[in-house]
Formats: structure tokens, sequence, C-alpha cells
């Protein structure tokens, strides 16, 4: 791998954005391991055409993509491209963490959230951004669907551990450290992460 043309560490606890141009390699680095990210990305000419979970899991017809595997926009236009995956455990299905997540579920008002780290990411944006907690792709969530039930445990991958991804538009991306700390979605104890560019 190259060096970086551009590394932003993310925090535990909070959301960074980073513009990624069509070309580029964009990697999403667990620094300490068993932390997940919440990924949102929107094309830079019109913010309004944004990753969508839901979209790239209908057209692939898969609950988890795969290296090879293109992430899809709401209007089902390829942004990204998977090329190398340490982890290939993530979370399609499910929003990223809301302020109500934790008020209603579990009697944690106030609580740091994913949809509050971006909301705040991009409050400083100059592009009409907005985000909805289901437009996340949940990435490296060890998530699984057992007899129907969504099973969540604690991630098992390492320090280091990386998705590395081909950018197929002009995008500003936002990552969350998934401040989650009640639950085993980062094994209880949320920690930095990093996305790196490259090319
Ligand atoms: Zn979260």
């Amino acid at each position: 791998m190259s060096d970086p043309v551009e590394e932003v560490i993310v925090p535990a606890y909070e959301a960074r954005t980073i513009e990624v141009k069509k070309g580029q390699t964009l990697e999403v680095v667990d620094l300490e391991g068993q932390q997940v990210g919440d990924l949102a990305a929107w094309m830079i000419d019109d913010p309004s055409e944004h990753l969508s979970p839901a979209h790239t899991v209908s057209s692939l017809a898969k609950l988890v993509p795969e290296v090879g595997d293109p992430i899809l926009s709401n209007h089902r236009t390829p942004l990204l491209r998977i090329v190398r995956d340490d982890v290939g455990r993530h979370d399609l299905i499910v929003p990223c963490c809301d302020p109500e997540r934790y008020a209603i579920d579990y009697d944690a008002p106030g609580h740091p959230s994913c949809l509050g780290s971006i909301q705040k990411a991009i409050a400083g944006q100059d592009r009409e951004l907005t985000i909805e907690g289901e437009n996340c792709w949940n990435v490296f969530m060890n998530n699984t669907v057992e007899d129907g039930r969504i099973v969540t445990r604690e991630p098992p991958h390492p320090a280091g551990s990386a998705i590395v991804m081909e950018v197929l538009e002009d995008l500003v991306v936002a990552l969350s450290a998934c401040p989650q700390d009640i639950s085993a979605v980062n094994a209880y104890n949320p920690t930095p992460m990093a996305l790196r560019v490259t090319g």
C-alpha cells in the first residue's frame, strides 16, 4: 500500500469527514480492534444522492458485501468497490445508533450516538449534507441473522484491521467511531479509527 495522501483520525465517540476523488483508494482502519465504524457518503456534485445500505443489499442480494462488490447509492450508482477486507463482517440492515436508541432502548438519555456525531461533523461543511440513520453502513459490525433474529456479538477483529475500497465517484465521506459502550457492539470499549486516502 502506498503512503496515504491524507489521513483523518476519528477519535472514539466522534465522527469526521473526508473528501475523496474517483480513482483514489479509501481505507477504513480500526486502530485498536473490536471497533465498529458507521460510514455515510454523499456525491459531491449532488449530495441528494448518497450511500444506501438498503439499495446495496437489494442489488447484491446479499446481507454482507464481499471483496469485489460495489456499495451503491440511493440511485443504485456504484460509489465504492471493496478491494480488501480484513474483517468480512458488516451490518447493512440496522440504522446507526441515535439519541432515541439510547433513551428508549437503553434508558441512557443524552448518550452520544453515531447519528449525533455525524450531524456534528457535517454541520461545519458548506455543502447541503443531511443524514438519516438508515443511510449509514455499519462497517465491521458483528451482526448475524439467526432464526429470524438479529444477534449482535463482540467484533473479534484485531487492531489494525481494515477495509480497503476503490473510490468510484467524487464523494464526501463521514465516519463515526461508534460510541455504543453499553452493548457488545464495540466490546463495551469504544476506540478510535482512521480514514486513509491513497492514490
Ligand atoms: Zn453507533
